[in-house]
């Protein structure tokens, strides 16, 4: 009798380890061809890239996808969903060499907008992409159809996961704030906040081509002229010099001004 119960005892640890192990989606990478090809052929920062930068580039994806877990939420990951998330990562710090993100350890994807899923204040931009607070710090949750879309559409201003990353990377100071003092010499703050506020009210008065949804808050305005700046580079420059020109400095480390 008594080995029935050891016998036992051990099927329901085994099924417990089991269940445990199972939900921890393993840190899987696409192989190195498949990446460069999904590169090649939709991430268009990359594309504007020199062979020497391309080879900094496909290093950083790799050691991104190494540290942060992928987990598909009533949806399956693939290859190109990874290697989206990761270069929606790299692109903003791309110019700050050795940069690591301390923030992060985990993005969630659910297939579409998720606020009926995830109650999250507030409704637009964010509802296709966010980043945690409280229990839910360290955590991205991204939408699949979201992230295939800002990159597989070469033609829009738009990028929600590069758009997330930015919140991430203004979130390094502690503040969501529209002003990423990691990246942002505080000299440059006053003139970017004054920069910031002259712009919303154009768009608000309807003189811009800027999402509306930037004049949301200045946090908001930071990622989604960010989103703008890094998938249509030229058009702002013509578009908006001044503000080109600033994105410029805080997306450059100084010393390779
Ligand atoms: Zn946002």
């Amino acid at each position: 009798m008594p080995e029935i119960i050891f016998i036992i005892l051990i099927l329901v640890i085994a099924a417990i380890l089991y269940t445990a192990l199972k939900k921890k989606t393993p840190l899987t990478q696409p192989d190195f061809q498949t990446e460069k090809q999904i590169l090649g052929e939709q991430v268009l920062f990359y594309k504007r890239l020199t062979a020497e930068e391309k080879l900094r580039f496909e290093e950083s994806l790799q050691l991104f996808l190494q540290k942060v877990r992928i987990t598909g939420v009533k949806t399956i990951v693939e290859d190109m969903d990874r290697v989206f998330i990761a270069a929606a990562a790299i692109i903003p710090i791309f110019a700050f060499k050795g940069w690591e993100y301390r923030n992060i350890h985990e993005v969630l994807l659910y297939p579409d907008s998720f606020d009926k899923d995830y109650h999250i204040e507030g409704h637009g931009r964010d509802t296709l992409g966010m980043v945690g607070n409280g229990p839910m710090q360290n955590v991205m949750i991204l939408s699949q159809h979201d992230l295939r879309n800002g990159f597989l559409n070469h033609t829009d201003k738009s990028n929600t996961a590069i758009h997330e990353f930015v919140h991430l990377v203004d979130k390094t100071d502690g503040d969501t704030d529209g002003v990423p003092e990691a990246l942002l010499p505080h000299k440059y703050s006053m003139p970017w906040l004054k920069r910031i506020h002259e712009e919303i009210q154009q768009i608000k008065s309807g003189k811009s081509d800027i999402n509306p949804y930037a004049a949301t808050s200045e946090a908001e305005f930071l990622a989604v002229v960010a989103e703008y700046f890094f998938e249509q580079p030229h058009l702002m420059k013509q578009k908006h010099p001044g503000l080109f020109e600033l994105l410029e400095q805080i997306f450059t480390p100084p010393a390779a001004q």
